[in-house]
């Protein structure tokens, strides 16, 4: 019988925020370790509240179809909303507790190999490509037994990462639905390679571009052909796995930008062409740029408008330049500043992260008439408080959101939140009696994947660009390792490509 390891240590950073991650964010959301874990991943709670089977039992489902000879062992799962970079304590301790559950599984039994789930967008205060550390530290425990990590596709794949990994897989769907094929296809080859049927051979490309391939969904132009290919590679048995790294361009790594990844078995040849093909087909894409959007008032304007479709369910406003799930603070009133003074007679359900307004609203009671600021507080430099007056509706403590107030201010129906406030879901808002067909506009803070959540209610999607951290250009601010596609104008990928590789 071969031990297979596996655990997930993720985040997904935005740089630009000045929210720090820390470890009780990740305790507030998930973090389970040992046998619990295995249990948790096994009975259909993965990352409780969220998501019920995604990486961990993709792999778990691996070990089991070779149960005669593979015994899958549960070290740690942590994960914690998009936000700001993780602080230097926290990264410490998930790093220690990976570390420490990996060396006591090996000591207690050998390992053969294990499986990392890793975001690959993780940022850490004083830490440079932090989850590299996390793989040269398994790494350095397992010595030469496979390691085998799988990404988000907006994760950044560098050097440092592919010297010291067997195989690196990533989504192939976006928005994301592919999370436990990926934990699957990552134990395939994992467990393949600790029982001596493969021996994965990695190729890749790095493409000095954040952004490009318009929309960037998988299913949709431009970027259903690069995908296609991905997927004609494996079905026809040319790549154990390809993948195609779109970036999330808000992380501060010098060496950002998309990337490639191909996985065969012994066959480098392969590998490569197939990487450099992919490479080829996304810088072919690189001038298709991401969506323009409106401004709050021409959103509102559009929805009051849509009336039919209002009376048929509702108009969704995407705040796109506050968007938690990639990680902005959520605490920003620019939309419902225009809301409040544009949107009138129209139900409006939005959102706002505000930790400070929650400890003066937490103690009054339902039905009190308030007057306060909210908002604007965890960011000060992108927006600023805004006063409103209004009535308190209804309290609860909800997992991950912590502390959540709901305050009626005149048409808007305003949910207040403690902890990172992930609007994406309906549940966001009718878990606190709000039902979304009572509703007109809704806000989220969220870019696609809200379209899939909404999809029974929503009858219009529209976009709404502020100011704020998540703006396509905000990330034109970071540092790179020289000129980035499309701040800069970029005529070759190839040199950038050999100097990231450190291939002459
Ligand atoms: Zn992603």
């Amino acid at each position: 019988m071969k031990r297979i390891a596996f655990a997930r240590i993720a985040q997904e950073t935005n740089a630009l925020s000045p929210v720090l991650t820390t470890l009780r964010d990740f305790e507030a959301s998930h973090f389970v370790e040992g046998d619990a874990l295995l249990a948790a991943v096994q009975g259909g709670r993965e990352v409780s509240g969220l998501y019920r089977r995604v990486e961990l039992a993709g792999f778990v489902a691996a070990a089991r179809q070779r149960r005669a000879e593979i015994e899958p062992v549960p070290i740690v799962s942590a994960w914690s909303p998009s936000s700001g970079p993780l602080s230097r304590e926290c990264f410490d301790a998930l790093e220690d507790r990976l570390l420490e559950g990996v060396r006591r599984a090996h000591r207690a039994s050998p390992l053969a190999g294990m499986y990392l789930c890793l975001h690959g967008a993780m940022g850490v205060r004083g830490v440079a490509d932090p989850e590299c550390r996390l793989i040269r530290g398994v790494r350095a425990i397992l010595g030469g037994a496979p390691l085998v990590v799988s990404h988000d596709l907006h994760g950044n794949v560098t050097q440092a990462r592919i010297a010291a990994v067997d195989a690196l897989v990533a989504y192939q769907t976006n928005p994301h639905r592919d999370h436990a094929r990926t934990g699957h296809k990552a134990g395939r080859i994992a467990i393949g390679a600790a029982l001596g049927e493969l021996r994965p051979t990695m190729a890749w490309r790095s493409l000095p571009m954040i952004l490009g391939g318009g929309r960037t969904i998988d299913f949709l132009a431009p970027m259903r052909a690069v995908f296609r290919r991905m997927h004609r590679a494996e079905r026809d048995g040319e790549a154990l796995a390809a993948s195609t790294l779109m970036v999330h361009p808000w992380n501060d790594d010098p060496h950002l930008g998309w990337s490639t990844v191909a996985v065969t078995d012994g066959d480098a040849a392969t590998a490569d062409r197939l990487a450099d093909e992919l490479a080829e087909l996304c810088w072919a894409r690189r001038h298709v740029p991401p969506p323009s959007f409106q401004t709050a008032s021409e959103a509102i304007a559009a929805a009051r408008r849509a009336w039919v479709r209002r009376r048929l369910g509702c108009v969704t406003i995407a705040d796109v330049s506050d968007v938690v799930t990639a990680g902005a603070p959520g605490d920003s009133t620019h939309l419902m500043r225009a809301l409040l003074a544009e949107a009138s007679g129209l139900v409006t359900y939005c959102a706002v992260r505000d930790p400070a307004a929650i400890g003066q609203l937490w103690p009054r009671a339902g039905g009190d008439r308030v007057a306060l600021s909210i908002g604007g507080t965890l960011d000060p430099e992108m927006s600023s408080p805004l006063p409103v007056t209004g009535e308190i509706v209804s309290k609860h403590d909800r997992h991950g959101f912590g502390k959540t107030v709901v305050l009626a201010v005149e048409h808007l129906r305003i949910v207040i939140t403690e902890g990172p406030a992930m609007v994406m879901r309906p549940a966001f808002y009718t878990d606190v009696g709000l039902p979304i067909w009572k509703a007109d506009i809704v806000v989220v803070k969220n870019f696609i994947p809200f379209l899939m959540f909404f999809v029974a209610y929503n009858r219009k999607a529209l976009f709404a660009r502020t100011r704020g951290r998540s703006d396509f250009d905000a990330a034109f601010q970071l540092s790179f390792d020289g000129p980035m596609h499309p701040r800069d104008a970029v005529d070759d990928w190839r040199d950038r490509d050999r100097i990231r590789r450190g291939v002459s």
